[in-house]
């Protein structure tokens, strides 16, 4: 069988990866360079804490192989409500993730506090923590999952914008190539790639935005305050903070991020420690999103299969949904199969949909 992969982010490469290892003939196209879309900027925070069944079992299988594959660096996840309407929530949240058999728990704030003595719990009123989660480096995420796509023999080729002429035809600046299969994985892209073929996706992008403070001297687990919705994850010694999205145009957004987003953030970031913090550098980056908050994930077309719509976890996902793609397109069972697959079917929407990209809170990893 002959497969073509469009996008070389973490999700693309790894579906090449696992088509190569069972003897797909594979050829992935990357326009720019590998992770050079979402991938390369994203915070790499990795965690199984999902009160949802079929969310705790990707992120537990995506878990096991980035620690197989030796790329999650350990870190507990906590999370924080500063009001008791949140709080009851965490609560609730707890006991359904460990009813899927999550290694998650309650802490009492003041344990919190002196476990953590920059964090400032004085008003939280409720805190989760994950034992599993970790940190992923998105540079050594992409050199890895490359490598390990071109050992098994797939044809990486980089600097390849291509575009569908059909299902299975692939046009890149060399010509145009037949395929048995076409996995399109180019993040906000994927929903203009597909539709020459005829596909309507029900996809919206988003701009996330991140900064890297300057060193902190400070030991803290990764951290989401869900009152004020943002998050950090610890980056070297500096906290790399993460929240301020919003809805954009895919072909022109901004890719620095904005003043306010850095002023608000670092306020924020004060507010929850007893660091004084100043900031190193910072950027933004799209996410994708459906209607649905699921993923789209699967054969949207007769040969041409889809795999976006991540919601701001892909990169968590990637070893477990990569490896569903490449197992179905296959015919090989998964245990991801049923639930998962049913849930995540890509044509499960018209395409026409108007929904809002944003109508959650956005930063809830
Ligand atoms: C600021 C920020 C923070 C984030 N933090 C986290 C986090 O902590 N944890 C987490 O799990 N996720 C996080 N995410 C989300 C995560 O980055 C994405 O969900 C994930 O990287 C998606 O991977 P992908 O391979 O699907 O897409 P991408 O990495 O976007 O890759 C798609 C690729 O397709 C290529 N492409 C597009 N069009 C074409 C074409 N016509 N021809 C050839 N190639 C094409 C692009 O160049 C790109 O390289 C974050 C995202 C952002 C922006």
């Amino acid at each position: 069988m002959r497969v073509a992969v469009v996008g070389g982010g973490a999700v693309g490469l790894v579906v090449a990866g696992d088509l190569a290892r069972r003897g797909v003939s594979v050829t992935l196209y990357e326009r720019d360079e590998l992770g050079s879309g979402a991938t390369g900027r994203a915070a790499g925070i990795a965690y199984d804490a999902f009160a949802d069944p079929v969310d705790a079992a990707v992120a537990d299988r995506a878990l096991e192989r980035w620690r197989q594959w030796g790329l999650l660096d350990p870190c507990p996840y906590v999370w924080v409500a500063r009001e008791d309407g949140d709080g009851t929530a965490i609560d609730g949240q707890v006991r359904e993730m460990r009813a899927n058999g999550r290694d998650v728990e309650r802490v009492d704030p003041e344990a919190l506090g002196e476990r953590y003595p920059t964090l400032e719990t004085d008003n939280v009123v409720a805190a989760g923590v994950a034992n599993a989660a970790g940190l992923l480096d998105a540079e050594s995420v992409v050199d890895s999952l490359a490598d390990r796509a071109r050992r098994t023999g797939a044809d990486v080729r980089t600097g390849t914008p291509v575009s569908l002429n059909g299902p299975t035809a692939v046009e890149s600046p060399t010509g145009t190539e037949s395929f048995d299969a076409v996995v399109v994985a180019a993040g906000p892209a994927t929903k203009p790639l597909v539709a020459d073929a005829g596909v309507s996706l029900a996809l919206k992008a988003y701009r996330a935005q991140v900064l890297v403070t300057e060193s902190v001297d400070a030991a803290l687990p990764s951290f989401y305050d869900a009152t004020s919705e943002f998050y950090w994850r610890p980056q070297g010694d500096a906290l790399l903070v993460g929240d301020g999205a919003h809805e954009v145009d895919p072909a022109d957004w901004d890719r620095d991020a904005d003043p306010e987003f850095v002023d608000a953030t670092l306020d924020r970031v004060r507010e929850a420690t007893t660091l004084s913090i100043g900031v190193d550098r910072s950027w933004a980056g799209l996410c994708t999103a459906t209607p649905d908050r699921d993923p789209l994930v699967g054969r949207a077309a007769d040969g041409l299969w889809v795999a976006t719509g991540w919601q701001g976890h892909g990169l968590m996902r990637a070893p477990a949904m990569g490896e569903f793609v490449a197992r179905r397109l296959c015919g090989e069972p998964s245990r991801l199969d049923g639930r998962v697959g049913e849930r995540l079917d890509p044509t499960r929407f018209d395409g026409d949909e108007s929904f809002d990209a944003l109508g959650y809170p956005t930063a809830d990893w």
